[in-house]
């Protein structure tokens, strides 16, 4: 099978040490590494003041034209030499960051995609217990993260919706959605992915 060239990006304040633990995971299911980069800088003009959130679409846009530069700190389940691919060949790009998106549609989103454009950005703002006015619970925040990393990288690089609430790719409206999923992709979207059908 071919790997997947799958690179990940903190944004400003964003605990670098939660987004590599989540993206080792990744690598785990994904059999490829991850590239983790520098962390890019908060988008400006995206915030909404009033709602103290980000819109998601300008933010996401913000991000993608300024990744270009931002180096390979890490190699994730593998070795420095997967550090020299170019940004321009990557199947997927990720962001994460803890601030708080919405759409127009939407109070709030767990991540928006740009399948376009092969990136996608993770907010874990709404993956946290204390959220919702509940304990928190680092390790649950986590696995979110992780299955949501999983849907984005999947969507971005060209794979369809899964219809399987079980498998990462099927739509996250709620937390419970997420909370339900396996932390691997279902037998079909795997199969699909790993023999490259969705990378033409
Ligand atoms: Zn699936």
């Amino acid at each position: 099978m071919s790997e997947m060239r799958v690179s990940v990006i903190p944004v400003a304040r964003m605990d670098v040490e939660e987004v590599e633990e989540a993206a080792n995971r990744v690598a785990r299911v994904l059999g490829s590494p991850i590239l983790l980069r520098e962390a890019a800088p908060v988008p400006r003009g995206t915030e909404n003041f009033e709602r103290r959130q980000h819109d998601a679409s300008g933010f996401l846009a913000d991000l993608r034209g300024k990744m270009a530069p931002l180096r390979v700190t890490k190699v994730i389940g593998g070795d420095d030499s997967a550090a020299n691919v170019p940004m321009s060949s990557m199947n997927a790009t990720v962001f994460v960051t803890d601030l708080d998106l919405y759409t127009e549609k939407s109070d709030g989103v767990f991540a928006y995609l740009s399948p376009k454009f092969k990136v996608g950005v993770v907010s874990v703002r709404r993956l946290k217990e204390a959220f919702h006015r509940r304990k928190a619970d680092p390790s649950k925040q986590r696995t979110r993260l992780m299955k949501e990393m999983l849907r984005v990288i999947a969507r971005v690089s060209g794979m369809p919706k899964c219809a399987n609430p079980a498998c990462p790719i099927s739509p996250s409206k709620v937390l419970p959605d997420v909370d339900s999923k396996e932390e691997r992709y279902c037998q079909p979207c795997w199969t699909r992915m790993s023999t490259g059908v969705s990378r033409i």
